[in-house]
């Protein structure tokens, strides 16, 4: 069963790494395939170039061979749909499961995504929480809080899974960069020393 984590990561930070092997280790999944997006259809476009996102996501995870990157939806032109990703993800390795893995507050406004049922149709999602946090509202015949149960059907089961809480975003460390301040010990240093090297978000 392969994870799937899709973001602008703009740049990617511990938020992301520690919340991707807690479900990694929790589900006992062979990788985390982390999918850096093009143009998303549900915020801003990114500050940086794709290439030194992708830059950055590689020096992130060179050394966690659980980690691994999926460049597909950055060779594809126009909005990076999730549905579109799931359908190629799919064509290649049918006999694959993929779990989505999405934040309780993505989670929320997953029924205005583009085509939400055949997403469900295609893999199990994987909604991480605060601890004590309580249930999603919305597809609540689809939840399951046993692990196991999502190696019993190809798709369309919701797992909610409570994961480290950092309260780290790549907005906070855009600002902390723009004002001259360091953000070490947010996000790995080789990706930081690229950062500095490279004059991002300056
Ligand atoms: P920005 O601050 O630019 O909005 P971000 O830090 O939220 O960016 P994204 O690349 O947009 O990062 O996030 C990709 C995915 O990672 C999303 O599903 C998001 O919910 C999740 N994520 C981001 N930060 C954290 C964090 N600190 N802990 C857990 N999940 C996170």
């Amino acid at each position: 069963m392969i994870g799937i984590l899709g973001g602008t990561f703009d740049p990617i930070h511990y938020g992301h790494l520690r919340t991707a092997l807690d479900v990694q280790q929790a589900l006992g999944l062979s990788q985390i395939k982390l999918i850096p997006l093009s143009d998303p259809p549900h915020r801003d476009a990114p500050t940086s170039t794709p290439q030194q996102r992708l830059d950055l996501l590689k020096a992130a995870v060179e050394d966690e061979p659980l980690l691994t990157i999926d460049t597909r939806e950055l060779e594809r032109r126009g909005k990076s749909y999730t549905v579109d990703t799931l359908l190629s993800l799919t064509a290649e390795q049918p006999d694959e499961t993929f779990c989505l893995l999405l934040g309780s507050d993505a989670f929320n406004g997953f029924p205005l995504w583009k085509e939400p049922n055949q997403i469900l149709s295609l893999c199990h999602l994987v909604v991480m929480q605060r601890p004590g946090e309580t249930d999603p509202t919305h597809y609540q015949d689809r939840i399951t809080h046993n692990p196991s149960d999502l190696s019993t059907k190809a798709s369309g089961l919701i797992l909610p899974l409570s994961v480290t809480q950092l309260e780290i975003s790549a907005t906070q460390i855009r600002m902390l960069l723009q004002h001259g301040k360091s953000p070490r010990y947010l996000l790995p240093d080789p990706v930081l020393q690229q950062i500095l090297e490279k004059k991002l978000y300056q």
